[in-house]
């Protein structure tokens, strides 16, 4: 009798192994091969996963195994993403099955279509060359075109692209507008001379895909590009996925998620904006993108480059160091000017309209006389103008002017905040940015009945009414994710700016990245100084970040020597060392001062840290929960020196729909004994665990590795 044919499967689901089954050759009709997409019997109902492993053993009775249903209709995953699925388990304590299964499209996951699957592909086909549009050279800048810098830039890539299999990480660090996606751009066309090369091109951010996606089919209008991202249909992203797999699609557009597609033919990588947070995701498995990016281009051996204005402090030390290849564009490419920064002491009554002035505001306006000056200023010059605030909605809380009643959400720890008619639907509401709650506004205090209830604070909306009220004849658009969802997509509302329809944008972060707009003249933001004083100790990297960015949008104008627009900031606190370095557009000097306060401190990139996360009814419960891990840690000898495990705490935000959550911060001099005592940490949680959520108190854990919110 031949021997039987026994393959390993993982399923998405928390458990350390595979499970064996039979293979039946005949039935399936092809040899079962590492990589396949399959379809099995699990419990009473089936599930798809995927092959680790094939041989002709099994450690289970051979008769009692069951046997694979279907294999999808496609070539097996390549050796090399499954190293980087491997990894990315491992590193973040997650099982090899749930870090798998989650990255297959929803096409490739329903086993019942499958048969269905190689009618849509040629249909996708036929239409995309029906569709091939007239391209927009605008913004295609050749070799010839680049500057001086910008050559010897590319000189030095080149140098690694053609080297062959070798692995090297490249910082590309230059202001916004000095030219860096030109660079890039011309380096990747160099590497997609070979007809079979594949590049991966990470963008932090859904909105910012489609301007890049115009100027990347600019340069390589023969190229088959793809774009992933969590936006687009399941099924543009099944055939996207599948293209990338097969390795048709030569340049792979995409968000985080497109970090871990398998690429058969992966010969260059680059992360746009490296240092943005949205590389992290934030739930299931927590991993950085970039980091895995930078693990896969290592595996591969093949050069990867990382680009931003404000790089992370890891990247940054790592390029100072020599680790990374360094490479600066310290001019702007147009040759416009930097921004001028200039910094309004709110504390200084002189910059606030007082009840008397003839000035328009009557109550304290959030608009200073300064930066209203400059606004009607910059608008005479027939510029546009960006104002900044973080927050979107009208107010943050709604209040009772009579007694203490503040508008708390019911189930979290956090206020509602408060939305102007028209936004979440036909009346004003309060809505809980935590767990979405949304509720009428009450026509009187719930407490002590008073009618006069007054908001504190403002938001976007807030700020859109003040600006409508001082500037009736200028058109002012607000753009966040309220107004990109419920009026016109996010693109639609960028288009409107580009078009010059709008005098005033007011919004959210949203507005702040990526988007190359050609008249603003002035930028001006208004909520910084919460996040000086943040628990987190990024905030404030984060926030220069944010500063820098935003200042790149103002005085990127399309005619050359334009001189640079002004960024106003509005603080009480200008003499922080965000708002003094920004001042000086000196973004080494403000991170080699976070690195020396991090140094100091023992915070990363100069250590490494874990999260272990709790949830429960109940708060006693998780923090006693992260106790009594401690305590196992400690009786079990395994908080050696170099370790450093805190004690459990609530969150920053405790409580969201009604959960309390808890953290234990567990920090390392070494990444390998922080793994180590992950993964004891692990094992002993799941021996009293089913899935992750304890046996005896139902508290729910997750392990996080370098999370990026603490
Ligand atoms: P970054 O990626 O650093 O923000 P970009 O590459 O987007 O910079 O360049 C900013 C703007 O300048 C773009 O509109 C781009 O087309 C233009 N640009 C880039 N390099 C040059 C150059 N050498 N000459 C003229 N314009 C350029
Ligand atoms: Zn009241
Ligand atoms: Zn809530």
């Amino acid at each position: 009798m031949p021997l039987p044919t026994v393959v390993q499967v993982v399923v998405d689901k928390p458990l350390s192994q595979g499970f064996d089954y039979l293979w039946d050759l005949e039935k399936l009709g092809l040899p079962p091969e590492i990589g396949h997409i399959v379809e099995v019997p699990f419990g009473r109902s089936s599930l798809v996963g995927m092959v680790i492993k094939v041989s002709t053993h099994s450690d289970f009775e051979i008769d009692k195994l069951k046997t694979v249903t279907q294999v999808a209709p496609l070539v097996p995953i390549d050796p090399a993403a499954l190293r980087l699925m491997n990894f990315a388990s491992q590193y973040y304590i997650h099982a090899l099955g749930e870090t798998i299964i989650p990255t297959i499209p929803q096409m490739w996951k329903k086993a019942l279509d499958w048969e269905k699957i190689p009618k849509k592909l040629v249909a996708a086909e036929e239409k995309k060359k029906k569709t091939i549009s007239e391209l927009n050279s605008e913004g295609l800048i050749g070799e010839d075109d680049l500057n001086e810098e910008q050559k010897s830039a590319l000189a030095k890539l080149r140098n690694y692209s053609s080297k062959g299999k070798e692995f090297k990480a490249i910082l590309l660090q230059g202001q916004t507008g000095s030219g860096k996606t030109a660079v890039f751009l011309n380096w990747l066309s160099e590497v997609l001379k070979s007809s079979t090369s594949q590049v991966l091109l990470l963008v932090p951010e859904i909105n910012l895909t489609p301007q890049l996606e115009r100027r990347v089919r600019a340069y390589f209008p023969e190229k088959k590009m793809v774009v992933l991202h969590s936006g687009v249909t399941e099924k543009e992203r099944g055939i996207a996925w599948y293209e990338a797999v097969t390795g048709k699609a030569q340049i792979v557009l995409g968000t985080r998620l497109a970090a871990l597609a398998p690429l058969p033919n992966l010969s260059a990588i680059v992360v746009d904006e490296e240092h943005d947070a949205s590389y992290k995701q934030q739930d299931g498995i927590r991993y950085s993108a970039r980091d895995l990016a930078i693990w896969r281009a290592h595996d591969v051996k093949i050069p990867i480059l990382l680009s931003s204005a404000t790089p992370s402090l890891e990247t940054w030390l790592a390029a100072k160091a020599g680790r990374y290849e360094y490479i600066r564009l310290d001019q702007r490419a147009r040759g416009a000017h930097l921004p001028k920064v200039h910094l309004i002491n709110t504390r200084d009554l002189r910059n606030q309209y007082s009840p008397g002035d003839s000035g328009k505001p009557k109550e304290k306006s959030p608009i200073t006389k300064t930066l209203a000056y400059a606004i009607s200023q910059n608008f005479r010059d027939k510029k546009q103008s960006l104002i900044l605030i973080n927050r979107r909605g009208y107010a943050p809380v709604l209040s009772c002017g009579a007694c203490t009643w503040l508008s708390k959400c019911q189930q979290c720890s956090s206020y509602m905040v408060m939305h102007r008619a028209g936004a979440l639907g036909k009346r004003p509401v309060l809505s809980c940015h935590h767990c979405g709650l949304v509720k009428a506004i009450p026509s009187h205090c719930p407490n002590c009945g008073n009618a006069d209830l007054k908001t504190l604070g403002q938001g976007t909306q807030k700020i859109e009414d003040a600006i409508e009220e001082m500037w009736p004849d200028q058109r002012v658009l607000r753009v966040d994710t309220d107004s990109s969802r419920s009026s016109k997509g996010a693109e639609e509302l960028f288009q409107e700016i580009h078009e010059g329809k709008v005098d005033i944008v007011v919004g959210t972060q949203m507005i702040a990245k990526g988007h190359d707009y050609q008249n603003i003249g002035l930028v001006g933001v208004l909520d910084a100084d919460g996040r000086l004083f943040s628990q987190d100790f990024r905030a404030a990297e984060r926030l220069f970040a944010q500063l820098v960015q935003v200042a790149g949008r103002a005085g990127r104008s399309g005619k050359d020597g334009q001189a640079g627009g002004d960024i106003y900031i509005e603080t009480q606190y200008p003499e922080s060392a965000v708002f003094q370095y920004l001042l000086r557009h000196d973004v080494d000097g403000f991170l080699s001062h976070t690195a020396k306060e991090r140094e100091e401190a023992g915070l990363p990139p100069f250590s490494y840290q874990a999260l272990i996360h709790a949830e429960s009814k109940s708060l006693d419960k998780a923090i006693q929960f992260l106790s009594t891990l401690k305590g196992h840690l400690k009786s079990n000898g395994l908080i050696k020196t170099g370790l450093r495990v805190y004690d459990p705490v609530p969150k920053a935000v405790m409580r969201v729909a009604g959960t309390e959550r808890a953290q234990l911060v567990i920090e390392s001099d070494s990444r390998k004994q922080l793994q180590e005592v992950l993964e004891a940490i692990d094992t002993e949680l799941r021996e009293n665990s089913q899935g992750r959520i304890s046996k005896e108190t139902r508290v729910r854990w997750l392990i996080e590795r370098d999370p990026i919110n603490i």
